[in-house]
């Protein structure tokens, strides 16, 4: 057994973590183990996590219908390779997803994580314009501050800025990113909102194959929510424009705004959708790529002939089965309820929050609670405070922010939300 100190002091010489540095690693804190909505660190302090592991962990830690499938899946077989071969568990999952995500898609493709599933999707929108006999419409288009992944296809539609796109100029496509949908879920959005996007389309759509959007709430690019009327608007614009919609739903997907999907928000369906995260319960690495019949069809019709894709753990079977029950889990109660009581708590315990000197902002939407401050945080100072009053937070730039299990009872969302105001209060 290793100790905690040497775990640290092995993974700081040799391990990178999420965007960090090792000339200067991040202070870390191993975990011994997880349950509930909580984790356990091996120095014996027990964490209630407000994060969900970046938002995955929708049931819990060490859920046991979640245990009890995965340990059956590994009896029965853990992998078997997707190419010429299939299983129940593969099967169900694309039946659960055609079942519950917009009507219209219809065509799924199991991906092994977020990046690589926007990056089929983008390839998907590709080889659709080039089977039309329209091979010049192969730029995507995007708005500021989205975050679709880390890989190539993906950054290249992040924002810019936060994506440090100069960094990679030289071997990034070259997309076109239109401003950040204005903010507020209840705004009247205006033609004046529009008319960038508008122009851009005007200008651009003879060589656009897709737009990609987070629908409703942009993510790891700043937290932001914003109206329906937006997203629809931008459905139309596609059509008009004959461009395809791509809605990255990885992060917003099962619930997590209070509706099944972001697009169920504005009542459309996207021509390819993406889902992650949540997707596996935060048991195993999965993702999907959905699409519509008409983007399949003309796919399988153009000079390739198939799809130009196939990862080796495609359709992992531990994976697929820990979805099942993920969904089966959300499905049998009433999960609206659940994200409506965390929406109420975040609402009412948040409401004066604004009055604290440094914050600029709190937006909530279903199980998501944003703090933005005014300046970014010090992450070195406010880590180790949250961490000694018994939370889990990762904030970032100017948000400090809660994306927590659904399954948080009201006692210790109560005590997330007090003690992560005390603590901003007293730096
Ligand atoms: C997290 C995320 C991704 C990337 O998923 P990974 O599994 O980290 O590759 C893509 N899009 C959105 C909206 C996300 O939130």
């Amino acid at each position: 057994m290793l100790t905690p100190e040497e775990i640290v002091r092995i993974d700081q010489a040799h391990c990178w973590h999420p965007y960090s540095s090792l000339i200067n690693p991040p202070p870390l804190f191993p975990v011994e183990s997880a349950s509930g909505v909580r984790f356990k660190l091996m120095d014996g302090r027990e964490l209630i996590d407000g994060m969900a592991s970046w938002w995955c962990v929708i049931h819990g830690y060490n859920h046991p219908r979640i245990n009890e499938a995965i340990t059956h899946q590994v009896e029965q077989m853990s992998h078997v390779m997707f190419g010429g071969l299939t299983h129940e568990p593969a099967a169900r999952l694309v039946k659960h997803l055609v079942d519950l995500t917009p009507e219209g898609l219809t065509k799924v493709f199991l991906a092994d994580s977020g990046s690589v599933s926007v990056e089929v999707a983008i390839k998907m929108a590709i080889q659709y314009w080039n089977s039309q006999q329209k091979p010049e419409k192969h730029r995507l288009i995007t708005v500021r501050n989205g975050y679709h992944g880390d890989t190539f296809g993906a950054m290249a539609v992040c924002d810019p800025v936060n994506g440090m796109h100069h960094l990679f100029s030289a071997v990034l496509p070259q997309n076109i990113f239109a401003p950040a949908p204005p903010m507020g879920y209840d705004r009247q959005i205006t033609d004046e909102d529009l008319s960038e996007l508008r122009e851009l389309f005007e200008r651009h759509h003879h060589e656009l194959a897709a737009m990609i959007i987070e629908p409703i709430v942009q993510g790891a690019g700043g937290m932001r929510i914003y109206s329906p009327q937006y997203l629809k608007a931008v459905r139309e614009l596609c059509d008009e424009f004959d461009v395809l919609l791509i809605a990255d739903e990885i992060a917003t997907g099962f619930g997590r705004t209070g509706k099944m999907f972001g697009c169920d928000h504005a009542d459309i369906c996207p021509d390819i959708m993406t889902v992650g995260k949540s997707l596996s319960a935060g048991y195993m690495t999965l993702a999907a790529t959905l699409c519509t019949d008409r983007v399949a069809d003309g796919i399988c019709r153009g000079e390739a002939g198939v799809f130009m894709h196939g990862p080796t753990f495609m359709g992992n079977p531990l994976a697929c089965s820990v979805a099942n029950v993920s969904i089966e889990l959300l499905l049998e109660k009433d999960w609206q309820a659940d994200i409506a009581r965390i929406e109420g708590i975040l609402k009412s315990q948040w409401a004066d929050a604004m009055k604290i000197e440094g914050i600029r902002d709190v937006r909530i939407i279903g199980a998501i609670g944003v703090i933005e401050m005014e300046e970014p945080v010090d992450m070195a100072v406010i880590q180790p405070r949250l961490v000694e009053e018994g939370i889990w937070l990762r904030p970032f730039g100017r948000l400090i922010y809660t994306m927590p299990p659904y399954v948080i009872s009201d006692e210790d969302l109560i005590y997330l939300c007090q003690k992560t105001l005390e603590v901003i209060r007293e730096l």
